[in-house]
């Protein structure tokens, strides 16, 4: 007899084994169907082996300039093998944390391919071996995969994507980066500063397109220095790869030589065929289709984090896998306010935001304000050697309100949930003690500056 549980989640990553353990929170029997690893995208070929590698980039840029902090260092060398063996062992940690996790709330981990199969059944393969279990409601935390390129498909060796570029044996001589987005601006760091000739060449205007025009091009300027060229407006029109040389042909430009061709160009969210046939799931495109509460079109079946292609955000899933996991034990919760969820970016400076940009505000004919305040005159940013960047706090000018708020410089990943709780609020910033010196007072400097009231922003003319 098939075993029988409250919930059974398709999918381990953050969207999946986050939902599962609050079902487990709340009393249900649990389980989790995990075709490869536990923590998904993020902990295993994402978020955290990324930022590992970002770790050591960021190290070693710092201790380039150790001498102007009055510090003699002898030479700086990164070793690639013991780069990526800290890395995969910040990985297996994390995984090994998020399996104790699971088993301490008592959810059962079922290894293989899970399919839904219609009236609550989950048929799970396994190398050759099915087994099937029930369940009263299931969530689908299916994820998502690195879109490819028709004409230049990936063969994992010269045209890779993150997930191969999170993984290379050497650091490649030179390397192309085809789109400009979060992970194209993210690896390219890592790379740049491991002494790859890095080029990132994106179709539209500037890096971070989604991003306010002045955050992506003062990113451009500020990766120069680390020796990364950036082609906007342009488009990759062929790529040639063989044995360790790829030949890059650029729409109206000259041909380019590299090493390796990683595409990163976006990520489409995935749910296995017989799943969506099977649960009859209505769909948008390659994403499952969803209402408020995260319900798909079949009664009883909920679908949360890339594979619905809502934020394509670890913190997105993890905040829809609250809700789902509320509406499976019997709540009524809604997602709502999407762009309430932070963006946060970790380049070399950091890039976040949170709430409306310019563009999308002028795309909506609201009028703003806008407050503004730079790091070079905050104390704590000059003590550390880190004056790039600022910090733009959008007003709507007819009212109080705090629309939203985009940082560049060093750390500001780290004051998106702060700027996030600016949006809404008005003038009561005065009321909030911010400690000196902290990065984080330039937040305040641009918020007040939003009302010309900031002590050490001078007046505006
Ligand atoms: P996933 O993490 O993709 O998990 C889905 C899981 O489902 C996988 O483990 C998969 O094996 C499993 N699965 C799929 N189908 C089946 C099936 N039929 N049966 C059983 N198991 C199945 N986001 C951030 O917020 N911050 C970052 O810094 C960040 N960095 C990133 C860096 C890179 C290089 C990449 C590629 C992504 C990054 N992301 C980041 C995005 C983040 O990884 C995803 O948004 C997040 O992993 C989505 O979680 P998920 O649970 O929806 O899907
Ligand atoms: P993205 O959407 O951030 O960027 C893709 C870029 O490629 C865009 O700028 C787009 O204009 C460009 N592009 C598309 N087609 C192109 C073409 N043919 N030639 C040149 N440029 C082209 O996608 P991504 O960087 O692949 O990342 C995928 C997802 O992973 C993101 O949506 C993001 O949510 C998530 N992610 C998040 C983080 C983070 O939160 N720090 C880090 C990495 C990835």
């Amino acid at each position: 007899m098939a075993e029988k549980f409250d919930v059974a989640v398709i999918g381990g990553g953050p969207g999946g084994y986050a939902a599962a353990i609050r079902c487990a929170q709340k009393g249900l029997s649990v389980a989790i169907v995990e075709k490869e690893y536990m923590g998904g995208t993020c902990l295993n070929c994402g978020c955290i082996p990324s930022k590992a590698l970002l770790g050591s980039a960021h190290f070693l840029t710092q201790a380039k300039h150790a001498n102007l902090m009055g510090l003699e260092i002898g030479s700086l060398k990164p070793n690639w093998a013991k780069i990526q063996a800290r890395k995969d062992a910040i990985v297996k940690g994390f995984r090994g944390g998020v399996t104790s996790l699971v088993k301490g709330n008592n959810i059962k981990v079922f290894e293989g391919r899970g399919i839904a199969a219609g009236n609550g059944t989950v048929k799970i393969e396994n190398n050759g071996s099915n087994e099937e279990i029930t369940a009263g409601k299931i969530i689908l935390a299916t994820g998502s995969v690195p879109i490819e390129i028709p004409a230049f498909p990936f063969d994992g060796e010269n045209i890779i994507s993150s997930k191969e570029a999170l993984s290379l044996s050497e650091v490649p001589e030179s390397m192309v980066i085809i789109g400009g987005g979060v992970i194209g601006c993210e690896l390219a760091c890592v790379y740049a500063c491991m002494g790859c000739k890095v080029t990132i060449i994106e179709a539209l205007p500037s890096l971070l397109p989604n991003e306010d025009d002045w955050v992506g091009k003062l990113l451009e300027k500020e990766l120069k220095k680390l020796g990364i060229t950036s082609l906007t407006s342009s488009k990759v029109t062929a790529v040639d790869a063989a044995a360790g040389k790829c030949s890059v042909s650029v729409e109206g430009g000259d041909d380019l030589e590299a090493s390796k061709v990683l595409v990163a160009v976006g990520r489409r969210a995935c749910c296995d065929k017989e799943t969506v046939e099977a649960l009859g799931l209505e769909m948008d495109g390659a994403k499952i289709k969803i209402n408020e509460k995260l319900e798909t079109s079949a009664e009883g079946v909920y679908a949360i984090g890339d594979a619905v292609g809502t934020t394509y955000l670890a913190h997105g899933a993890f905040m829809e896998a609250e809700v789902a996991a509320d509406n499976a034990a019997g709540g009524d919760e809604t997602m709502q306010d999407y762009h309430l969820i932070p963006r946060a970016v970790y380049t070399f400076p950091e890039v976040a935001s949170v709430g409306r940009s310019e563009k999308r505000c002028k795309e909506m004919d609201i009028e703003v304000e806008i407050g503004k305040a730079p790091f070079r005159s905050n104390g704590r940013s000059v003590a550390h050697n880190e004056t790039v960047g600022e910090i733009r706090v959008i007003r709507k000018k007819d009212s109080k309100e705090i629309l939203g708020v985009s940082m560049v410089g060093a750390t500001v990943t780290e004051m998106a949930a702060a700027a996030r709780a600016l949006i809404g609020s008005t003038e009561e910033i005065t009321k909030v003690c911010f400690p000196h010196p902290t990065v984080s007072e330039v937040l305040k400097e641009a918020w007040e500056d939003a009302y010309g009231i900031s002590i050490h922003v001078p007046p505006r003319q």
